[in-house]
């Protein structure tokens, strides 16, 4: 890179301007004139990342602003790539970058998993009424992680950029809603299913021994539950009994790559990680998203409150899928059941997209597509 000095103009200010930008240093225009704010920030820059404090940018100060470099010119790219499969690795490069982008973003860990991998929760607007998304609580659903993570870079591109999302006024959303998403509730299973665990740990060696009790299931492709072989979705405070005399009925009775109960409601961390996360906040609305299906189920044991049936006929509407009744054998225990039973707020297991999961990354752009109407009209009821 070329050397600078004060009173140059040139691209290369330009890129120094907006690397201080991005750092809090520099507040001025972005002219690729080096005069007095450029040379000032640059001076605080120098000073605080230990370089000689000359108000020159030379080799050894490039060095060090180059990762802010390299995410300018990385700019007009999305952070989210659909085109692969998904695993924590990148979900936490994902978040970072997209954390970088958007500093608005508020991101935290609402728990850990077996394996410490961060549950992340994203905190997106600044409105009174909360609404919650989940995905990937079941390892081999975890396209709709990248759904999710796909809208949530949407939203903030068309706040930042003053533009509608699908005719919907994102400024408005956000000044009245704030949304909450955790598109990673699984990140341990979703990385077995993915093959992103190192097969000589004994993480692997655990799940596989699991997998050879339950032949019939295929492994790693039909791995649902977390690295226990604990479904998480059969986890919750809502009929647990009733779903393990179910389960127990059909021969789950022991860790499994699904359909295993626990050995009490709430025993798994990541299932209490969502528990005391939703119990922290007042959610007008629950979305939990799975596959597959194109369906969406609404109903608990009559918990739901009236306009539950309503706003689930206008999902219907949007999406084109199908607002149904849970099949029994599948109706207890999960976490949009817990959530209707505790708080009789509209709740929802949707199940995306159709096939056998995991669903190939070829649907990808359709279930974006008919979901994209479900994710944007959940914040605005
Ligand atoms: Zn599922």
């Amino acid at each position: 890179m070329q050397e600078l000095c004060f009173g140059m103009v040139s691209q290369e200010v330009i890129l120094l301007q907006k690397a201080l930008q991005r750092q809090n240093y520099y507040l001025g225009e972005i002219d690729g004139k080096f005069l007095n704010l450029t040379y000032e920030a640059l001076k605080r820059f120098q000073k605080e990342h230990y370089l000689v404090v000359d108000g020159l940018v030379k080799e050894s100060t490039w060095k060090v602003l180059e990762p802010y470099i390299e995410e300018i010119k990385d700019d007009n790219k999305k952070v989210i790539q659909t085109d692969q499969e998904y695993s924590i690795k990148q979900l936490k490069k994902d978040v970072q970058k997209l954390k970088y982008r958007y500093p608005f973003l508020q991101i935290e860990a609402i728990g850990f998993s077996v394996l410490q991998n961060p549950i992340y929760g994203i905190q997106l607007g600044w409105g009174k009424k909360e609404v919650f998304y989940t995905a990937s609580i079941h390892a081999n659903e975890w396209i709709t992680s990248l759904m999710l993570m796909k809208w949530l870079e949407e939203m903030c591109e068309s706040y930042v950029q003053e533009k509608l999302l699908d005719g919907y006024d994102v400024h408005a959303i956000l000044k009245e809603t704030t949304i909450y998403l955790v598109p990673m509730c699984n990140p341990d299973g979703v990385d077995v299913v993915t093959g992103n665990i190192a097969k000589n740990s004994k993480a692997y060696e655990m799940v596989q021994k699991i997998a050879k009790e339950y032949p019939e299931i295929p492994f790693p492709m039909g791995w649902k539950a977390n690295i226990e072989g604990i479904d998480l979705n059969l986890q919750f405070p809502a009929g647990w009994k009733q779903a393990k005399k179910i389960k127990f009925e059909q021969g789950i009775i022991s860790p499994a790559p699904r359909d295993f109960v626990g050995n009490s409601s709430l025993c798994a961390v990541e299932a209490q990680a969502l528990y005391h996360f939703t119990r922290l906040h007042d959610f007008r609305l629950i979305l939990a998203y799975h596959t597959q299906g194109k369906e969406i189920y609404w109903q608990f044991q009559n918990y739901a409150p009236k306009e539950a049936f309503e706003i689930g006929k206008c999902f219907e509407k949007v999406s084109g899928y199908t607002l149904s009744d849970v099949p029994y054998a599948s109706s207890f225990a999960g976490y949009k059941d817990w959530f209707l039973q505790e708080y009789q707020r509209p709740g929802y297991t949707i199940e995306a997209g159709i096939g056998k999961s995991p669903l190939p990354l070829s649907q990808f752009d359709e279930i974006y597509k008919d979901n994209l109407g479900i994710l944007l009209l959940g914040t605005s009821l």
